[in-house]
């Protein structure tokens, strides 16, 4: 079976997204599914797209809720599921999280997938946001940057374009010149520069369970033997990791200074609980039956 082309197009909220889509679709001659985002957000009940359900979403605009993380990675196994049935793809997406980054990287980097960045001066987003009237004043500011932040720190695009200065014709033609002449490569740039271990060690490879971002239990939680950057001697269980942000992230994500064993941990719904609070009481659990007996 030959696979179908994805095309994903990242960028902000009123970055111009949707309207490269529709280009896309009316200039590609082989049928392209719009299976984006935007598509999947009102698979929702309606109540989940007002607050306060949709805080749980992606209400924090760079930070998803679990209900959130859970749409976005069935969206990605669903894009897979439609490229490996010989089904072509065109998908908005918003990649605020790095999670969401590293999910796509290891899904789509064996696939004719190319990624798009959609780009917009933050005047002119903000402007087209204060224009429609159905957008949360505020949410093209907060993700303007961090939207293309993880991307562009491990390998960047296939092509960008930028709809302040180019119609969603030209754009989408410029993303068809591209895909002719050009095999895609962000994916499996992205994919390699997580690190040089074997795939098999990626930690949410095709796990239908991402890691709650801010969580962060098992970063106190557990004890880790090898080495961590300011922590030479690694470091005990119950105490936090130097490389633990305020906000519960890991600042070597995506490098390869990150501790194998942080790289190799994988979440799994029992470990992790609903909360980070299940979470910590887990592993807690956990590092107590595996502590080695005082003898
Ligand atoms: S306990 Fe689970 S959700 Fe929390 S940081 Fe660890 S893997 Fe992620
Ligand atoms: S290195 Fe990163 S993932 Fe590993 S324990 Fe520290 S903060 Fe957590």
């Amino acid at each position: 079976m030959v696979r179908g082309t994805v095309i994903f197009l990242n960028g902000a909220s009123s970055s111009g997204k949707t309207s490269i889509v529709k280009a896309l679709q009316s200039v590609l001659e082989v049928p392209h599914l719009d299976a984006g985002l935007d598509r999947f957000l009102w698979m929702l009940p309606k109540r989940y797209l007002d607050r306060p359900l949709w805080d749980d979403v992606l209400g924090l605009n760079t930070e998803a809720g679990q209900t959130g993380h859970r749409l976005v990675s069935g969206m990605h196994r669903a894009i897979l599921a439609l490229s490996e049935a010989g089904c072509s793809v065109v998908a908005d997406h918003v990649l605020v999280e790095s999670a969401w980054v590293a999910d796509a990287a290891m899904l789509f980097a064996d696939l004719p997938a190319y990624l798009v960045g959609v780009r917009c001066p933050i005047e002119v987003l903000e402007q087209r946001e204060r224009d429609r009237r159905d957008r949360t004043l505020g949410q093209a500011r907060a993700q303007h940057v961090v939207v293309h932040a993880h991307i562009l720190a491990i390998g960047g695009y296939d092509i960008e374009v930028d709809t302040s200065v180019d119609s969603p014709e030209t754009c989408a033609r410029a993303i068809t010149t591209h895909i002719a002449s050009t095999p895609p490569q962000a994916f499996g740039r992205m994919r390699a520069s997580f690190t040089a271990l074997p795939p098999v060690q990626f930690p949410i490879e095709r796990s239908p369970f991402p890691c709650r971002i801010g969580c962060g239990a098992c970063c106190i939680a557990l004890s880790i033997s090898s080495p961590i950057p300011g922590m030479p001697e690694g470091k005990p269980a119950g105490v936090r990791c130097v490389q633990l942000t305020p906000d519960n992230r890991c600042m070597l994500f995506g490098l390869p200074e990150r501790p194998e064993v942080c790289v190799r941990l994988r979440p799994e719904p029992e470990m992790c609980g609903e909360t980070a609070q299940d979470a910590l009481a887990s592993l807690e659990a956990l590092e107590r039956l595996t502590r080695p007996d005082p003898q």
